[in-house]
């Protein structure tokens, strides 16, 4: 097998294995963002990728993708409800996003947890190369950073958590909250998309591991905090994600996506104003909230289904945690019962769809979109948000944004709101629905400026040059 100087460890591996009716297999690319933003450093490495190919119970050698290498990582089927749809998506999941419902803690996922880490751990130090960097990413994988030291005491190991990391009064309830932080600070460098994130961690480091953080700044990009672990030092800082930018903004300039926008507008009638909404159908993204705010702005007037039309994707996620049935029934019954009361023949309130869209659908709908409504109760960066933004190149558009988004921290720019206070969401969204041209073109000036200067390539960037390791050599 091949060993690699740049190795990605990741629960998925970019590739999703297909079982086809006829029982044979093929590989499908999932063009993932973070996918997108790692391909090239693997490329120009040779770099290896860790993961699991998104099948359970099959055993697949490491290939050959072109210039990368792909090493598959087993999951049983009791392994994967158990390590991802039990501790990953219904214990961490759920206590990292603030306990929007409340986490379920059990032993036997715990245990899978550990197993699963260990194999994960096993592999990349399996194609890891003499002194390589490794980068472990997200929730699902905390405990590799020191199960790989323990293995490859020689490599030089990154974290990336792409969640948010809670407050330290909720990470105190994980019945393994000691073996989560010792685990997370087998790495070299761990990173949190916000300052905050890298805060509360370093407290925890102290409080439950002894580990003394020095008094460097915090959290600041260029210069991360510090923690000193026995001999050796682990550098703790934010890091917020981004978007392809810039491949984004072209493609919402193509003729194409144009024509699929303007029918868009032109199927729903052409309404005065198109609103629009695209999240995975997660209770973590607040879609209740805008359906709320939607109603009240009809039923008070100040919105008719003639003049508004209201899109919402709902992209299908974990349907098999027991939340996210209710939560998918919650907000099917409201679609229901606005569209019942308020709607018309050929005039839904609400164009409710529970279905994946493609890129250049998506891009679309945002190039058509007169407003943007993200009303996440919590979210590590979201994605929507900055994609709507560099879709428009135009200046059109309006963006109404959470300010639990992580994303908010950046697009100050926006129409932010505290998804928890209905009056306020319903001011902003009638707001966005009203704004003045110069005004919505300032802003979008002004939110395109921070997205379109900071995209997926410098965050990848700056996180290994942070670990030490130069991206490309
Ligand atoms: N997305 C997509 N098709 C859809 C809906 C969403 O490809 O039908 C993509 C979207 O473009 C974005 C990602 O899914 O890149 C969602 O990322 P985000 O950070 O907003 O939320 P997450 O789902 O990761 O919580």
């Amino acid at each position: 097998p091949r060993k690699a100087d740049f190795v990605v460890v990741a629960n998925r591996l970019p590739v999703d294995l297909e079982r086809l009716e006829d029982g044979t297999q093929r590989w499908k690319h999932s063009p993932g963002g973070l996918v997108t933003a790692l391909e090239p450093f693997l490329r120009a490495r040779q770099g290896a990728w860790v993961g699991w190919p998104g099948v359970a119970d099959v055993e697949v050698e490491a290939f050959a993708d072109g210039d990368m290498w792909l090493h598959p990582v087993r999951l049983s089927t009791s392994e994967f409800r158990e390590y991802y749809e039990g501790f990953s998506n219904a214990t961490l999941w759920p206590l990292y996003h603030d306990v929007v419902v409340p986490p379920v803690f059990d032993r036997s996922w715990w245990d899978a947890y550990q197993r699963v880490n260990q194999r994960f751990a096993e592999a990349a130090a399996e194609v890891s190369a003499e002194g390589a960097t490794v980068w472990i990413q997200d929730y699902q994988l905390q405990l590799v950073p020191a199960m790989l030291r323990e293995l490859r005491p020689d490599l030089r190991i990154g974290f990336f958590l792409h969640i948010p990391f809670p407050p330290v009064e909720l990470f105190m309830q994980l019945p393994w909250r000691t073996e989560i932080v010792r685990g997370l600070l087998g790495a070299d460098l761990v990173g949190f998309h916000r300052p905050g994130g890298a805060q509360n961690f370093m407290w925890l480091a102290r409080r439950l591991g002894g580990f003394e953080p020095s008094r460097a700044q915090v959290g600041v990009r260029s210069r991360p905090g510090v923690v000193q672990v026995g001999d050796r030092v682990v550098r703790v800082g934010a890091f917020p994600i981004s978007i392809a930018s810039g491949e984004l903004d072209q493609l919402a300039r193509t003729r194409e996506v144009q024509q699929r926008a303007k029918a868009i507008r032109s199927e729903l009638g052409n309404p005065r104003r198109i609103m629009l909404g695209v999240d995975r159908l997660d209770y973590t993204k607040g879609i209740d909230v805008r359906l709320n705010a939607m109603y009240e702005l009809l039923s008070e007037g100040h919105a008719t289904v003639e003049d508004v039309a209201m899109i919402q994707v709902a992209t299908p996620s974990r349907e098999r945690v027991e939340h996210y049935k209710q939560m998918r029934e919650d907000i099917e019954r409201k679609v229901g019962s606005i569209n019942g009361e308020f709607g018309r023949v050929g005039h839904p309130a609400v164009h409710y769809l529970h279905t994946s869209v493609d890129r250049k659908d998506l891009v679309a709908f945002y190039c058509a979109a007169d407003v943007m409504i993200v009303t996440p109760v919590r979210d590590g960066m979201n994605l929507v948000c900055k994609e709507y933004v560099a879709s428009r190149g135009d200046l059109g558009g309006s963006l109404v944004l959470s300010e639990f988004a992580g994303s908010a921290a950046e697009l100050t720019s926006a129409l932010l709101v505290n998804p928890h206070d209905l009056d306020g969401v319903k001011d902003s969204m009638l707001a966005a629905l009203n704004i003045d041209q110069a005004e919505g073109r300032r802003r979008m000036r002004a939110l395109r400026r921070q997205v379109l200067t900071h995209d997926v390539d410098r965050w990848a960037r700056s996180f290994l040059e942070a670990l030490g390791a130069s991206p490309t050599e």
